[in-house]
């Protein structure tokens, strides 16, 4: 069994970028420039925009946080990101979450220009990705295939189980696999409560969760010489896990990620790897 280290994967990628970035530089006389939209001061958001600025950096992108007061109204703030979005500057914009309770977040999401849309998550974004006619990917489902692409393993004609369903993970993923012709199947809380996800988990060449629900999936469950990839991640006792009981599922996978160090760091670099795409195509480069 070989463990997926997230660290060491977003480190080659991140090399991989940082390379490219100074291609860039070299073609074009600038660098992407990203922006960062926090609503508010939330804790959690300030932290990840910090660690998003430190790879930022790393890679030689110019990355810029801008912090907006939580009690600005939802078409003000609409205003703030078609700012952003006529700046001929920016090349990709986040908005982060939570959002005020006063945002209807189905609307903002939409906001952002779909050629800045450095998460990859609105609806131009999702149809052309459908399509296959976009490199921006939404960041997680792009970590997971990161991860696949990782193992060597050919997709092509795999059993491959994605549980959750959700529109930043499961289904865009879903997508992602059939793209590289593997044999996909979405399992949800309905599969679970018609106890039918040992099933169809167990008969998975390829094993991907993200659902939110501490060692939903039992070590058992899992083929001999499965890739078991945990995007769960749930705090227990003050620890962070996964879905998947990684010990008793670490003997059986032919690979498996960790939970925290797995999926986690590689989704940040995925961020830049959308910036910089969308950088390309505004000076289309190919
Ligand atoms: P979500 O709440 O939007 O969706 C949860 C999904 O799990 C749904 O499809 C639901 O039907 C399914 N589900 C719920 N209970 C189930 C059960 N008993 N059996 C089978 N399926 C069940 O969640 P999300 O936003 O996709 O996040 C899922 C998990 O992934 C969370 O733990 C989240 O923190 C984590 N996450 C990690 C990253 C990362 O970069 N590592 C990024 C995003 C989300």
């Amino acid at each position: 069994m070989k463990i997926l280290d997230g660290k060491i994967l977003a480190q080659n990628v991140k090399d991989e970028l940082r390379k490219e970035v100074f291609s860039l530089k070299a073609k074009t006389g600038s660098v992407p420039v990203l922006k960062n939209v926090i609503v508010g001061d939330d804790h959690a958001s300030c932290a990840y925009a910090n660690s998003q600025k430190k790879v930022a950096e790393y890679i030689g992108i110019d990355y810029a946080l801008e912090i907006i007061p939580r009690d600005i109204a939802q078409n003000d703030f609409e205003e703030v990101i078609k700012r952003l979005n006529a700046d001929k500057r920016v090349n990709g914009i986040m908005i982060h979450k939570p959002l005020p309770e006063h945002f209807d977040y189905s609307e903002v999401a939409n906001y952002v220009d779909m050629a800045k849309d450095l998460e990859g998550i609105n609806v131009a974004n999702i149809g052309r990705m459908i399509l296959g006619e976009t490199k921006i990917i939404p960041c997680t489902p792009a970590s997971v295939m990161e991860h696949l692409r990782s193992t060597g393993i050919d997709l092509r004609g795999r059993e491959v189980v994605v549980v959750g369903h959700s529109t930043i993970v499961g289904k865009p993923l879903s997508l992602l696999l059939l793209r590289q012709m593997a044999t996909v199947t979405v399992c949800h809380v309905a599969t679970s409560e018609s106890g039918k996800l040992v099933d169809h988990v167990s008969r998975a060449d390829i094993v991907v969760v993200a659902v939110g629900s501490p060692a939903l999936i039992k070590g058992e469950w899992i083929k001999e010489g499965a890739v078991v990839i945990d995007v769960g991640i749930n705090r227990v006792d003050g620890k962070i896990v996964g879905d998947v009981e990684f010990e008793s599922a670490s003997q059986k996978a032919s690979f498996i990620t960790p939970v925290p160090g797995g999926v986690g760091p590689v989704t940040v670099v995925m961020l830049m790897r959308n910036g910089i795409e969308a950088f390309k195509a505004q000076n289309r480069i190919v």
